[in-house]
């Protein structure tokens, strides 16, 4: 006989590295979702910022399922017809020439690393290997992704990290200059730091790294696992600011849902990648690959990346309302729909508090660090779904207002 899992049953069998809600999803469609109980929320998480077309869209469901009839897997000891197609794909819509495809962002920016690292050794020798990243950075959790992000709390206690890493301020030119020299191999940088408190890179420091890295040949690495596939209005948002990375890593939004990554690159550097250096058994997996190709290219239109704009300005107009209402913000900001709502000194600490509130009211959000109300909805999401989650979002406040 088969039971019906329950919440419970997440303490009696999971590993306690997460805290999860006590609601259990069972059914998404666009931008809602119905637990057990059959309660409906409006989903403003996104599956924090993966869910890029909302639930069950049916152009990745007709992808996913016609290749489901199809094919399933290989390995790297042949290649298929999605890997192939979405790499061509990534390849005619961004800077890159040459693609490597894993199953998650930390896999993308674990595999930067280390070509950033073997491209340095191979070129310039051992000595060059330093790499320069940002505090309250997040680059993923593996151990050298960790190591290089800039939130301690994740590599604490795991015992000796990798040497090499140094940690700039971010928007601080000058703290890079300070860090960076003729043994650094990379920069690492988020284009909008996410996890961090949604801080966006000021346009001349994206550029000061790129001319820092020029001027001592060390690569820079753009994570846009949190940026990219559409979530800031352009499909990278590098694009936007109109400075060029050397190599770039995608996740998140890029398989809507589907397990995968990407980590772009140039002909000048990807030839370090060379064979036998690095791997991984599902990297270009049909499935993943099927999936991702019909998001990018459902993604990158102008009917998307304009509405994305669209939907901020309409996430902006609510926050500032509810605002003026309430005066919990301190600061809205953010690209497209990749938004914080910083709290005010009065509330400082307290994003997370809304978040239960905003629960029981049938909306689910995000913070970004405990002080930042963090917002990754679907780029698609029915501006009716908007209203209606703001009107609940603001009873959420409301009720922390009055102290509830
Ligand atoms: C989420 C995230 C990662 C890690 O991605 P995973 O798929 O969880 O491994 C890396 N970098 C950034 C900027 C992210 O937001």
């Amino acid at each position: 006989m088969s039971q019906t899992p329950t919440r419970a049953d997440f303490d009696h069998y999971m590993v306690p590295n997460y805290a999860p809600q006590k609601a259990v999803p069972v059914r998404g469609e666009g931008s809602r979702l119905w637990d057990q109980e059959g309660r409906e929320y409006i989903d403003f998480a996104g599956g924090i910022a993966v869910n890029g077309l909302g639930h069950c869209h049916p152009v990745l469901v007709e992808a996913l399922t016609a290749q489901a009839n199809r094919l399933w897997h290989l390995s790297n000891v042949y290649t298929n017809e999605p890997a192939l197609a979405l790499a061509r794909s990534l390849v005619e819509r961004t800077f890159a020439d040459k693609v490597y495809l894993c199953s998650s962002g930390g896999e993308a920016n674990e595999a930067a690393l280390k070509l950033a690292r073997r491209w340095a050794h191979d070129h310039h020798g051992e000595h060059k290997h330093r790499i320069v990243s940002f505090s309250q950075s997040f680059h993923g959790r593996t151990f050298f992704t960790v190591s290089v992000g800039g939130q301690p709390k994740y590599s604490q206690g795991f015992g000796p990290v990798p040497g090499g890493i140094v940690h700039g301020h971010y928007n601080d030119l000058d703290s890079v200059r300070n860090l960076i020299d003729d043994d650094t191999c990379a920069v690492m940088v988020e284009p909008m730091q996410g996890e961090g408190g949604i801080i966006p890179a000021a346009p001349e420091f994206l550029q000061g790294l790129r001319d820092l890295c020029d001027a001592f040949d060390a690569l820079l690495i753009f994570d846009e696992v949190q940026t990219g596939a559409g979530r800031t209005g352009s499909l990278y948002a590098y694009q936007q600011y109109g400075v060029t990375p050397d190599i770039l890593t995608s996740a998140k939004s890029l398989g809507g849902g589907f397990p995968v990554g990407a980590m772009l690159t140039t002909d000048r550097v990807a030839p370090a990648m060379a064979i036998g250096t690095h791997g991984s058994t599902y990297g270009g997996n049909p499935l993943a690959s099927a999936v991702a190709l019909a998001a990018v290219e459902f993604i990158d239109t102008p009917e998307v990346l304009e509405g994305v704009k669209r939907r901020h300005d309409l996430f902006r107009e609510h926050l500032e309302a509810i605002n003026r209402q309430h005066g919990v913000f301190r600061e809205i900001r953010g690209m497209g729909l990749l938004i914080g709502a910083e709290m005010a000194p009065e509330y400082e600490g307290r994003a997370k508090d809304i978040l239960p509130l905003a629960l029981e009211e049938g909306l689910m959000a995000l913070i970004a660090g405990p002080n930042v109300l963090r917002m990754a909805p679907s780029l698609v999401i029915p501006e009716a779904d908007i209203a209606e989650g703001m009107a609940w979002l603001e009873r959420a406040v409301a009720r922390l207002v009055a102290g509830q």
